[in-house]
């Protein structure tokens, strides 16, 4: 299964990926300058938050337990059997936000005007997700969950032997994907 991890010593707060997220996504006419004008708004389905001035993508992990699934009360959540991504069924969702509340990662987002919530689904239809095509530093990265993991584990095997495992480090990066 891949997912897309963040290096978040790349990521620069540009929000490329957001603006292009919105207009692959969620506009109807797919076109950077025509979306801006569609109304309601598109809006993406990646998002660019700050903490301690650092800029921090969140999007959907698709948890391999994830909590949003149980919490969604019509089942418009649910996982591809294809491809093991959490996706949405918008037509299903009624806009209840249930799922908002239990996704660790803050992944789903509310969108009031259309009354539907809002999460990446990897942009099963397309090769690439769009987010990874356009990120001008590269800091998104569509990264295999099992190697990612066998990477964690021997880069948290070598810090506590280290006996500096919960030392920060400038470098890690989201989802704990470490180079
Ligand atoms: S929406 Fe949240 S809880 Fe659901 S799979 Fe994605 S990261 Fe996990
Ligand atoms: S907002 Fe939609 S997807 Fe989320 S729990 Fe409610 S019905 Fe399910």
């Amino acid at each position: 299964m891949k997912v897309i991890g963040v290096h978040l010593d790349r990521c620069t707060g540009c929000k490329t990926c957001e603006l292009y997220c919105a207009t692959e996504r969620g506009s109807n006419s797919k076109f950077l300058l025509r979306s801006v004008q569609e109304a309601p708004l598109p809006q993406a389905r990646v998002r660019v938050e700050g903490c301690n001035q650092v800029p921090v993508t969140l999007q959907c992990r698709h948890c391999r337990q994830a909590p949003c699934l149980d919490a969604c009360l019509t089942g418009a959540l649910v996982r591809d059997p294809e491809t093991q991504m959490v996706v949405i069924h918008e037509n299903r969702c009624i806009g209840c936000w249930t799922c908002t509340l239990f996704c660790p990662y803050g992944a789903i987002y509310p969108w009031p005007q259309r009354g539907i919530a809002l999460k990446c689904d990897r942009c099963l239809y397309m090769e690439n997700p769009i987010c990874v095509d356009v990120c001008p530093t590269r800091a998104l990265e569509l990264v295999d969950v099992d190697e990612f993991e066998a990477l964690l584990h021997g880069k948290r095997a070598k810090l506590i032997q280290e006996g500096t495992a919960f030392k920060k480090d400038g470098k890690m990066l989201l989802l704990d994907l470490v180079k």
